[in-house]
């Protein structure tokens, strides 16, 4: 029926060639009911300075302090239409790609599928998301199925800049390095966008900077533009406040919510990360240490599954009685930040929120406390109360800082409060393929849909097209996935192809701990 069908479908029988789809109408559910309990209000600026850098890159030249808008360089093809910081970094950055691709199997595919058919053919897609290997599996292959990529950093510290240089030096127009100011992270979108013979149709965006930026300078742009993909909390947010305000002039994907998103990334991203963003800054071990978690959501979830794995003692806070009736239930001791302060080795924060740990409990921590945020900006833990004349700062490592007390006490902070994987660690890369799959069949889809499919409005990608995100990740583990018999189907109400859950199905997920030694016993 429609194109997206068609391709899908056809893709899909590349995996399981035993399946066979329905023809099916797709239906769009919109709002999720989660947003409004997250705290996401954050200013432009606080966004984008939002400083979680990807692990330092072995090929970033330090020593070059010249501002890349300084500089005039061409890629081999004598391409000059970037700005990165040296493209002589170009083979490195091509490796990590290629180290990405083993991870990112369902991209590959679709990159495969591509040879026939070109469903992003004459997309002109603008992007901003953070520049990282995965990220150039993903333009690669929006390239590959027909698109054309213009691209920008979402945060001034995460761009691998050899990553960068491979893209640039593959023809891609990247605008971005690590360390830019504020002033070139707004330079860097606006050359994305502002360039003479070339209007985007497709924005993929990833905190809504991009976004604003668009609807700030050059209004008239979406008149052209098909469309808006977005990922993260933050833009989510801000899309879903454009459209209350009437304010939304073109349908939008929220990628953020999509099961495939958030119950993958914020969980187990969080899971295999938290121990590493730790262990590489400080050494510490985990083993009998007591580490409060504040916040049960997702990201908490897999912090503390990780932690109690390594037979640390994890304390909980939330504000949510059902979050918190979770925690119990898994096993953790609920308590008030106040209750356990004075006498944690650890605190993580996950809430999304603001002024989770402030100034009276980072005075009540006690000697070599390690104070970390996980969650999306700076704003959980009150940093900037930590800038008073009688409390001494000292850089001990790369993000890593002991502020010490005139009693010389003294905590040590993470990442100046930023968000400790992405500034510490690297995260899984198998992870960020099942996001940035759905990113690529979002955009696929918005591009191709008919004309008033979508509104302006803000949609989640339909049931089935997550179903299908996860179905090409499963081959990785050699997944039998088990079909219904007609009769089940019957019975269970359901199509043999899918969708298999309600929309209201929530995924909750179970088994993240390691089952107690008794029960495997049995
Ligand atoms: P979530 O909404 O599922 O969980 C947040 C939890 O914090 C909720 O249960 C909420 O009730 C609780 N909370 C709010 N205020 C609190 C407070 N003052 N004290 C204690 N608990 C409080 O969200 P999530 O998916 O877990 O994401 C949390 C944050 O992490 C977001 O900012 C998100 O953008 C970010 N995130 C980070 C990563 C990463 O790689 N580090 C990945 C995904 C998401």
């Amino acid at each position: 029926s429609i194109y997206i069908c068609d391709f899908l479908i056809s893709l899909f029988s590349l995996f399981f060639p035993q399946i066979q789809f329905a023809e099916q109408k797709q239906e769009f559910n919109k709002r999720p009911s989660k947003i409004g309990r997250r705290s996401l209000s954050r200013s432009i600026s606080q966004s984008s300075t939002d400083s979680y850098s990807s692990a330092a890159s072995y090929t970033d030249s330090s020593d070059d302090e010249t501002s890349p808008r300084d500089k005039q360089q061409k890629n081999s093809k004598g391409n000059g239409d970037f700005c990165i910081k040296n493209i002589k970094q170009a083979d490195f950055g091509r490796r990590e790609i290629e180290i990405a691709e083993q991870e990112m199997p369902a991209l590959m595919a679709l990159r495969k599928r591509a040879q026939g058919e070109k469903p992003l053919a004459g997309a002109k897609v603008v992007g901003c998301t953070h520049i990282t290997a995965q990220t150039a599996v993903l333009m690669e292959t929006l390239s590959a199925l027909g698109a054309q990529c213009r691209w920008a950093a979402c945060n001034i510290y995460s761009t691998q800049n050899e990553v960068a240089a491979a893209l640039a030096e593959g023809g891609f127009s990247v605008f971005a390095w690590k360390g830019e100011s504020e002033d070139d992270f707004w330079w860097c979108i606006d050359r994305c966008v502002n360039v003479e013979g070339w209007q985007p149709n497709m924005i993929l965006d990833d905190g809504g900077d991009l976004t604003h930026w668009i609807y700030k300078k050059y209004p008239n742009m979406f008149k052209k533009i098909k469309g808006i993909v977005e990922e993260s909390v933050t833009g989510v947010h801000r899309l879903y406040q454009l459209s209350k305000a009437g304010k939304l002039c073109v349908p939008a994907m929220n990628v953020n919510d999509s099961v495939t998103k958030q119950k993958f990334d914020n969980l187990y991203c969080c899971r295999e990360s938290i121990l590493d963003g730790l262990k590489r800054t400080t050494d510490v071990m985990f083993g009998g240490k007591q580490v409060v978690v504040c916040g049960y959501g997702e990201v908490g979830k897999g912090c503390c599954a990780a932690l109690k794995a390594m037979g640390s003692i994890v304390y909980v806070t939330e504000i949510d009685p059902i979050c918190a009736l979770q925690a119990c239930m898994d096993g953790f001791r609920l308590v008030k930040l106040n209750e356990v302060i004075r006498q944690v080795d650890i605190v993580i924060t996950c809430t999304g929120n603001k002024n989770v740990v402030v100034r009276e409990y980072l005075d009540r921590m006690k000697n070599g406390c390690i104070v970390c945020n996980m969650g999306h900006s700076n704003t959980e833990i009150d940093v900037a109360s930590l800038r008073t004349p009688e409390l001494t700062w000292e850089r001990v490592r790369s993000q890593v800082d002991h502020v010490i007390w005139p009693d010389g006490k003294r905590i040590v902070l993470l990442a100046e409060g930023r968000l400790l994987n992405l500034s510490c660690s690297t995260v899984p890369t198998f992870v960020l393929s099942i996001t940035a799959t759905t990113q690529a069949l979002a955009l696929i889809e918005l591009y191709n849909a008919p004309e008033g499919r979508y509104k302006q409005d803000v949609y989640l990608l339909p049931k089935k097209m997550d179903e299908y995100v996860a179905s090409l990740h499963l081959p990785t583990f050699d997944a039998h996935l088990t079909e219904l018999t007609d009769e089940q189907a019957k019975y269970l109400g359901l199509n043999k192809n899918g969708p298999f859950k309600p929309n209201y199905y929530r995924y909750e997920n179970i088994s993240t701990f390691p089952l107690p030694r008794t029960t495997i016993l049995c």
